[in-house]
């Protein structure tokens, strides 16, 4: 992390200084959002994050969430912990997901048997670990990135949601009332240039835009329970899905600190205008419930820490915002929806909390950039066409596994049949297999064979490099912050040291010098403010010299124009954890992989590939005025 750009400020680094907006609660904003689950929080810590915005984000509840909901976190959901600084102290109080078993009745006999024991994530999917942690926790680390960006950004609480109205000749085309659960009574009006709605399966702004959630009419009804519990079942500390013969079924997931366990029974369906509470579902039933299925073994409750009986339907909205006509070309999108307001699946894949937060990563510097005049707004017609394909893929996928998960394997070839497509989805439930579509901000694979690892449309995927200044060994990615900039990742070829005249310094004198380079049509006062360039370089750290690089890469910043040493890398020197190996890098030829601010390679070009370059960036960004 770097810091004292500015001066030297004693204290915590992780609290910047306070921007012109901080926490300013005024009556028109940038940016309202509507809810404070996973997705609402993931999008005002990143609006917070980048600063120089106005946002607002309100939930009708009267604090923080404390227990309960989601606690599955894909590796990807990791990745983009790491980008907002949290990650290690996830890593440090979370459990970590590191195998699954499988287990079936026996054979003619009562009981249970361990049928199969698997890797839970494939090597080398990402460099970060599943785990689970509750999504309360997870909050509170959104709410303290809130607390510490340049915005001050607090949440206003007990604020519902009743009106959301567009009028489209103001400024602030979108009005949004609430009800004051805190002085009951009394409304605040709040106008906004955008509105995003994260207000969960119920969604009033998904309502208020006529959008409907699609698919099963009839609702799964779970059980969820965390336990602290004195058992035999020997696999309690690992991740199981257990299928009885006749008492049904649970996805058993231990959960951090080393203790409680959480289980998830599958319950029936709802139909019609049913409701969870309909069916009198009690801890206690649960707790028989769970002793009855994991029979012969003994499973005694000592303490209930959270329970709850929650319905979920296989559905999702055809749009995710209020656009009309080809492309928003009609009427441009104000309001959004986020999350569970426009997808819903069972927790058998653990995605919910994990897509919600997808959703909004995406948005987020959508918006920003939009609002600071960088981008044109068609760019925000992009966030429904590329999150709304990724929720109907998985529903798909979730339909998929809730049969299987159901079923009853009648033949040891159907029994393998749920753990192989358990082991095959691995990169799907991981987050890291969604792929999007070529558009404005994906390019064409023309040059996909100099980067075969960093596939178009696809998260970055990291790598273990060495930093050249410092000798630091660290992951790629770990300079892939949240700060809505997007970055331009320059491989060298094989022969390229950095030297004036070699491919890395040519591509670098077109960025700072050409009329035509997006990193000049587009920068500010700093040059790497927008678009951030850095390199990696084939050779051994030591063999080459820093003083010799390209000067974009040792750019002069903030008021003391100080130098960047940050932006240089080399591979680690181990054959077996080489970057352009791992990746499929061409070493002769080189790469230049364009990354946009939410991880996704946006473009994989050749380091000479100047004129494409400006071209992509032109399709994206206004004309400089
Ligand atoms: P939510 O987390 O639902 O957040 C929506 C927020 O909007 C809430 O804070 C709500 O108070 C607020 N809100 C709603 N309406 C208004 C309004 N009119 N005005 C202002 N604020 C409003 N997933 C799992 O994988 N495993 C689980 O065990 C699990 N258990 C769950 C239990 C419950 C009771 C619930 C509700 C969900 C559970 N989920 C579970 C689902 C998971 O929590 C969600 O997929 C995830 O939280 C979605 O995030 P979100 O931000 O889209 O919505």
């Amino acid at each position: 992390m770097q810091y004292h750009l500015d001066g030297f400020r004693p204290g915590d680094p992780c609290v910047a200084q306070a921007d012109a907006h901080t926490d300013e609660k005024a009556a028109q904003v940038d940016v309202a959002i509507i809810g404070c689950g996973p997705a609402g929080l993931t999008l005002a810590a990143q609006l917070a994050v980048i600063g120089g915005m106005s946002v607002r984000i309100f939930d009708r509840k009267s604090g923080p969430l404390e227990v309960g909901q989601a606690d599955g976190i894909a590796c990807r959901s990791m990745e983009m912990f790491e980008a907002f600084g949290f990650v290690d102290r996830v890593r440090r109080e979370a459990y970590w997901v590191n195998e699954t078993t499988f287990w079936r009745p026996k054979a003619g006999a009562e009981g249970l048997r361990r049928a199969d024991r698997i890797q839970d994530v494939e090597d080398d999917l990402s460099h970060q670990p599943h785990v689970i942690l509750n999504q309360a926790r997870i909050h509170d680390f959104y709410l303290e990135v809130m607390q510490n960006a340049p915005a001050r950004l607090t949440p206003d609480y007990n604020r519902d949601l009743t009106s959301l109205t567009r009028e489209e000749a103001a400024e602030y085309p979108v009005t949004a009332v609430f009800d004051c659960l805190d002085a009951p009574g009394q409304t605040e009006t709040v106008q906004a240039k955008y509105v995003v709605g994260c207000d969960g399966a119920r969604s009033a702004v998904r309502r208020s835009l006529g959008h409907a959630l699609k698919g099963d009419a009839a609702r799964q009804l779970w059980g969820v329970m965390d336990v602290l519990a004195v058992t035999d079942f020997p696999d309690i500390r690992l991740k199981c899905a257990i299928q009885s013969a006749s008492a049904g079924s649970i996805l058993l997931i231990p959960r951090e600190g080393g203790y409680i366990v959480r289980l998830y029974i599958e319950l029936d369906a709802l139909h019609g205008d049913e409701r969870a509470a309909d069916r009198n579902v009690s801890a206690q039933m649960l707790a028989q419930k769970a002793q009855a299925i994991l029979a012969p073994y003994s499973f005694d409750v000592k303490e209930v820490a959270w329970w709850s009986a929650y319905e979920i339907g296989q559905r999702v909205c055809d749009r995710f915002d209020d656009a009309t006509g080809p492309d928003g070309t009609d009427q441009p999108p104000r309001i959004f929806i986020a999350g569970d307001a426009c997808h819903t699946h069972s927790p058998k894949a653990g995605q919910g909390m994990n897509v919600s937060m997808a959703d909004t990563f995406n948005l987020g510097w959508k918006l920003a950039s939009v609002l600071k005049g960088q981008a044109r707004p068609a760019l925000l017609s992009t966030y429904s066409s590329e999150r709304q394909a990724k929720a109907q893929e998985l529903i798909d996928f979730d339909r998929d596994m809730a049969r299987l998960f159901s079923e009853k394997p009648k033949t040891p070839a159907e029994e393998a049949q749920f753990q192989r497509y358990f082991q095959t989805h691995g990169r799907y439930t991981a987050g890291v297999e969604t792929t999007y579509a070529p558009s404005q901000i994906v390019g064409e694979a023309t040059h996909q064979h100099l980067a075969r690892g960093q596939r178009i449309g696809k998260r970055f995927h990291s790598a273990p490099v060495i930093r050249l200044a410092d000798a630091k060994p660290l992951q790629l990615a770990e300079c892939l912050e949240a700060d809505g900039r997007w970055r331009l990742i320059a491989f060298a070829a094989a022969d390229d040291d950095g030297a004036p005249g070699r491919g890395v310094a040519r591509l670098c004198d077109f960025l700072s010098q050409d009329p035509r380079s997006p990193v000049r049509r587009h920068g500010t006062a700093d040059a790497d403010r927008v678009i951030d360039t850095r390199a990696v370089f084939q050779q051994p750290h030591r063999t080459l010299d820093l003083a010799a690089m390209p000067p974009l890469l040792l750019p002069r910043k903030g008021r003391f124009h100080l130098r960047d040493y940050e932006k240089i890398f080399t591979v680690t020197g181990d054959d077996a954890q080489d970057i352009f190996d791992m990746r499929g890098i061409d070493r002769r030829e080189g790469a230049l992989v364009v990354i946009r601010p939410d991880h996704f390679v946006a473009h994989v070009l050749p380091l000479d590939g100047l004129d494409a370059l400006a071209r992509f960036f032109d399709g994206i960004f206004r004309a400089p005025a």
